[in-house]
């Protein structure tokens, strides 16, 4: 099965600022070193993966957003500031993210087509986001998680790829992969769960979710890949708020060290793809099946199944 690989770009030590430290700094020159450091860990490995990419980086820095473009990946929309939509209303949203799909088509020349939320901010229990995400223009979503968790999550959303109607039209939902253990749904294979877990655990995990014929949709930060310290620190901040940006920074380094080795590993024992191909690939496979129904009844979509792509390309 072909899993599916993304990439959040942002740039760390100005959101850490912004978010920890109260101060706005302009986005700095590491988010390009180490998502060129990504980009050439993927080379040869992975024909094509989706970045989603904030708007402030593209504006900062254009020519990193071409240089993904060039290097055969797709490029969807991180939104424009990176503030979680549940801080946000409406209108707010519908201008973050209508003006990150502007910046980026106007880049690249090309339409955007998909969006991942800041913190994953999305559920299915705030129909009317889903609904702006659609109005702006964008035709999937890859912002659901679909666990409890204590920042984020939808806990009772599907696991696997799916259709939702909205009133401004259909939006296709890539959920990011969870495990169902005893009846509890656990995050597994990226972020922070491929940082902070053993490499075989998320092994087990992918496999697992490929054997029960479900997609895995991975995601990674570039800065994740970054061990040079943050240049900022909460000097000056009262004591409380000094110390859970300390500890937040921490957290944030945790397993840096060792996250290149581990998406290595991922990208050698499985394969990956965009959503875009991904999608392209189940569109082919539906189009197969449309054709084998109407040529010769049911019988032989049986050997079709989800995420078989290959080998059942077909151009009528
Ligand atoms: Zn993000």
């Amino acid at each position: 099965m072909i899993n599916i690989l993304t990439i959040d770009v942002e740039d760390y030590p100005a959101l850490y600022c912004r978010d920890m430290l109260g101060r706005e700094v302009p986005v700095s020159d590491r988010v390009v070193v180490a998502t060129r450091c990504l980009l050439d860990v993927l080379e040869g490995a992975v024909p094509s993966a989706t970045f989603f990419c904030l708007g402030s980086v593209a504006e900062a820095h254009p020519e990193l957003i071409r240089e993904i473009r060039r290097r055969g990946h797709e490029i969807a929309s991180h939104g424009m500031r990176h503030i979680p939509f549940r801080q946000l209303t409406r209108a707010e949203i519908r201008d973050d993210i209508s003006r990150a799909k502007a910046v980026l088509e106007d880049l690249l020349g090309e339409p955007i087509q998909g969006l991942r939320a800041p913190q994953f901010s999305v559920g299915l229990d705030r129909p009317e986001i889903l609904e702006c995400i659609r109005e702006a223009g964008y035709v999937y979503d890859s912002s659901i998680f679909p666990f409890a968790g204590w920042r984020y999550g939808s806990a009772e959303s599907p696991r696997r790829p799916y259709l939702i109607n909205t009133p401004s039209g259909p939006l296709v939902e890539y959920p990011l992969s969870t495990l169902s253990v005893f009846g509890r749904r656990l995050p597994v294979g990226g972020g922070g769960y491929l940082r902070h877990f053993p490499y075989c655990w998320n092994r087990w995990a992918i496999r697992k979710l490929n054997r029960e014929g479900t997609v895995a949709v991975v995601y990674v930060h570039p800065h994740e890949c970054d061990t040079v310290p943050c240049a900022y620190s909460g000097r000056g901040l009262a004591p409380a708020r000094r110390l859970r940006a300390a500890f937040y920074n921490a957290h944030q380094y945790h397993g840096r060290a060792g996250m290149v080795d581990k998406i290595r590993a991922l990208i050698g024992d499985f394969e990956f793809s965009s959503i875009a191909a991904h999608a392209e690939a189940q569109q082919q496979v539906l189009d197969y099946v449309t054709e084998a129904v109407s040529e010769s009844g049911t019988q032989q979509c049986a050997a079709v199944g989800p995420g078989t792509g290959k080998g059942h390309t077909h151009h009528g």
